[in-house]
């Protein structure tokens, strides 16, 4: 097939993250994946700026993950998880126990991000049903969050970048309370807290739990909020009886600076959900973590068991891949490279932030923002971008990047170099 053939069924037949298929927007087609950059099928080659969407930490074609894939490869690269278990899901399972807030002691492994939310939002609601608290069947969350693609993950999305007009009265109703108006940079003011106060003192007889993105909400509007926020949700939640969901799938494995955001208030949440990076952007694979009192809950009364098992529940594949991802994670010094990635950020993104069609710039960890005043239009930015050699995203007024983590300090220049050059390009 040419390239120009794999376009042509592209555009006829396939449809692409929140695109129309009569106007699709361009694609360009990546032919390999090396280290920091994307080839195109004309050679030419891009300094990824987005890790495949928070997934591709280590960047691309890793030594350390390929191997674990071949090797697992020769010996089962899936096997239900009814009945039988295997080395890859335990040995990544006691890694990730080492590395997430303590408390957290059971591991519920699932196909995709969004699989992981639905998980979590069942196990509070199946929570209360064996503490006979029947009407705590309900959730609230912030607003600009994003939790995934799927209806109860739909349902506590934004409500406005989340499109819930669309689906009308078929999307269960959640509890909505202002983002945080703490921002991460601010000195923390009580006033904060307050909206989630009233909601508790209002509705915590209805309430299973509260899910919200710790620390920086990511496709729901890239905001960076109080760690204090956090702090006190924790402890409303105890106090109101709400369970807390926390929702680390983008800020997981080290993206904020820390392994997990939870770390940022140092809190442990009752449920916790892990995706994204967590195989190093090689495969699908999530997992929603509990503490020892959710899960003793779910296995006591009826049903006594835990109502919810994928088919590809623990892939071995994906499990020995996740292993070498976090191994490879551990083997470097990452926490003062995300350091370093974000005094970059700052220092070259700063000046973006005087320019007339600049609302806000933030920075925290391996992760820059550029809030425009107006929406960008996608086609023509994206093509500005592969123009100067990298790749870049944006939705709606957010120009943003989160790079792998091994990209170097000369790679991540050109790439805030280009996100300069187009931004000041913008009306
Ligand atoms: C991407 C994302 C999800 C959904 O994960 P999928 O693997 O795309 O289903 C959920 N929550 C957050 C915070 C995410 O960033």
């Amino acid at each position: 097939m040419t390239n120009e053939a794999i376009l042509y069924f592209d555009r006829e037949h396939l449809w692409h993250p929140y695109t129309s298929t009569e106007q699709p927007l361009p694609v360009y087609e990546i032919i390999r994946a090396e280290g920091v950059y994307l080839e195109l099928s004309n050679g030419k080659r891009l300094i990824d700026g987005m890790s495949s969407w928070w997934a591709a930490i280590h960047g691309y074609n890793n030594p350390r993950l390929n191997k674990a894939a071949n090797v697992q490869l020769k010996s089962m690269s899936h096997v239900m998880f009814g009945g039988i278990t295997h080395r890859p899901a335990v040995e990544l399972g006691k890694l990730i126990l080492s590395l997430v807030p303590l408390g957290l002691e059971k591991i519920f492994y699932c196909d995709s991000g969004s699989v992981s939310v639905e998980v979590a939002l069942k196990m509070a609601i199946q929570y209360w049903y064996s503490k006979k608290k029947y009407k705590k069947q309900n959730f609230v969350t912030i607003r600009s969050g994003y939790h995934g693609d799927t209806w109860n993950a739909m349902s506590v999305c934004d409500p406005v970048t989340g499109m819930h007009s669309i689906f009308g009265n078929t999307l269960p109703q959640r509890f909505f309370i202002p983002s945080p108006s703490c921002r991460y940079v601010d000195i923390w003011e009580k006033d904060c807290i307050e909206p989630l106060t009233e909601c508790f003192e209002q509705n915590a007889d209805t309430l299973a739990a509260l899910i919200l993105e710790p620390i920086v909400q990511g496709a729901g509007g890239m905001r960076f909020y109080h760690p204090e926020f956090l702090v006190k949700a924790r402890e409303l939640c105890d106090r109101f009886g709400v369970l807390l969901i926390v929702d680390e799938i983008a800020t997981g494995f080290g993206r904020t600076g820390k392994m997990f955001a939870c770390e940022h208030a140092g809190i442990t949440p009752d449920i916790m959900c892990i995706g994204k990076a967590l195989t190093g952007g090689y495969l699908t694979m999530a997992a929603t973590l509990a503490t020892d009192n959710i899960a003793t809950a779910l296995s006591q009364g009826v049903p006594g068991v835990f109502m919810h098992g994928p088919t590809f529940m623990a892939n071995p594949l994906a499990c020995a891949i996740a292993k070498a991802s976090i191994e490879e994670l551990l083997s470097y010094d990452w926490k003062s490279k995300i350091k370093s990635i974000e005094t970059q950020l700052w220092n070259e993104l700063a000046p973006i932030a005087k320019f007339p069609q600049v609302a806000d710039v933030r920075v925290l960890g391996a992760i820059g923002v550029v809030e425009m005043k107006e929406s960008v239009d996608m086609a023509t930015i994206q093509k500005q971008f592969v123009e100067l050699g990298v790749w870049v995203r944006p939705f709606g007024k957010l120009v943003y990047v989160m790079p792998p983590y091994i990209i170097t300090s000369e790679q991540l220049s050109i790439l805030t170099n280009a996100l300069l050059c187009v931004v000041k390009k913008q009306k």
